[in-house]
């Protein structure tokens, strides 16, 4: 028997979460060969996601749950699931049913073909507002060409992984995670399978605009450097383009003395410089913000309650 534990990150899933369960355990019981367990994990919610875990992990023993302190985020909520995870195989997958459980048996049978990662990515993005994959679409195109971690496009957070590269997952204990980096990050061999996209049938995506915006920044600030290799070549170029400017100012002055004072071109050249500085201060700013959250070295999680050890 192979051992299998399914993490599922919940945040306000009350209405789906019961429904998420008996879809997953209709697919679950047509395998054979795997024993499955539940690791859900509550990210603080607010409504009753915590006793619709509990009346579950009642009926059936295979289902464990964790409850955070507060909302810590999915990210959180899924290192929460890895590291609670003792088993050979470890499956990563929303409660909201829009990563589809029939899909299961199909990636099972790339990891037994040898893959270390089976991996979900949607071919549409039906049902998705077209600024969003505009944007989306930038992301990956401006994140792939400044990493080496090369990021699959519409890549999603349902996977198989096994243990090995769990454990190279547990490795990359950074308190501000981007795992669809870090899975790329830690490499091993990948199967892709393309889906089309499933709307949400209950509850409401947690994720806004700006917070999408600012997790794909965040995104790029924590696996390259590029940007601020950019601020250091803004500077030689601009200064350079200075250095020939005052070369043939002091040339022309020299040569044919001083000349109407130059007000636009001062205005221009303070105003430009000024806007670079601002951006590259701001830059720099995010790194120092990354590495101010790391070295605080705060725990990615805190639990208040769970049935983990309960037998
Ligand atoms: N989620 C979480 N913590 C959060 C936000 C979301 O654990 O702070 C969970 C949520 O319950 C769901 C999954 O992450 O199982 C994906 O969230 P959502 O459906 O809101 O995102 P989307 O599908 O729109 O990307
Ligand atoms: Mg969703």
């Amino acid at each position: 028997m192979t051992s299998v534990d399914i993490i599922v990150p919940c945040y306000n899933e009350e209405e789906g979460l019961a429904l998420f369960y008996q879809e997953t355990q209709k697919i679950l019981d047509g395998m054979t060969g795997y024993a499955f367990t539940y690791i859900l994990v509550d990210d603080g919610s607010s409504d009753k996601t915590l006793t619709v875990m509990k009346q579950l992990a009642a009926a059936d023993s295979h289902v464990k749950y964790l409850s955070f302190s507060r909302n810590f985020g999915k990210e959180a909520a899924m290192y929460a699931g890895l590291s609670a995870s003792r088993s050979d195989l470890v499956i990563i997958m929303d409660a909201d049913l829009q990563h589809p459980p029939a899909m299961i048996p199909e990636m099972m049978k790339g990891i037994e073909e040898g893959y270390d990662c089976c991996a979900a990515s949607r071919s549409s993005r039906k049902g998705e507002a077209p600024i969003r994959s505009f944007f989306s679409r930038m992301f990956y195109h401006l994140s792939n060409r400044m990493t080496n971690v090369k990021m699959a496009y519409g890549a999603v957070d349902f996977r198989i992984m096994t243990r090995q590269m769990v454990d190279a997952i547990l490795k990359l204990s950074e308190v501000e995670r981007f795992s669809k980096g870090i899975f790329a990050w830690v490499g091993f061999k990948t199967k892709w399978y393309p889906y089309e996209n499933v709307e949400r049938t209950v509850g409401t995506s947690k994720w806004s605009f700006w917070g999408l915006f600012r997790y794909a920044l965040d995104g790029i600030t924590s696996f390259s450097i590029v940007p601020l290799r950019l601020v250091s070549l803004m500077g030689v170029v601009i200064s350079l383009g200075a250095f020939i400017y005052i070369l043939i100012t002091l040339t022309q002055t020299l040569l044919f003395g001083i000349d109407v004072p130059g007000y636009v071109t001062t205005l221009c050249a303070v105003l430009f410089l000024g806007g670079i500085i601002e951006l590259s201060l701001g830059i720099v700013g995010e790194y120092i913000a990354h590495m101010y959250m790391e070295a605080k070295n705060r725990p990615i999680y805190i639990l208040k309650q769970s049935n983990l050890n309960d037998n």
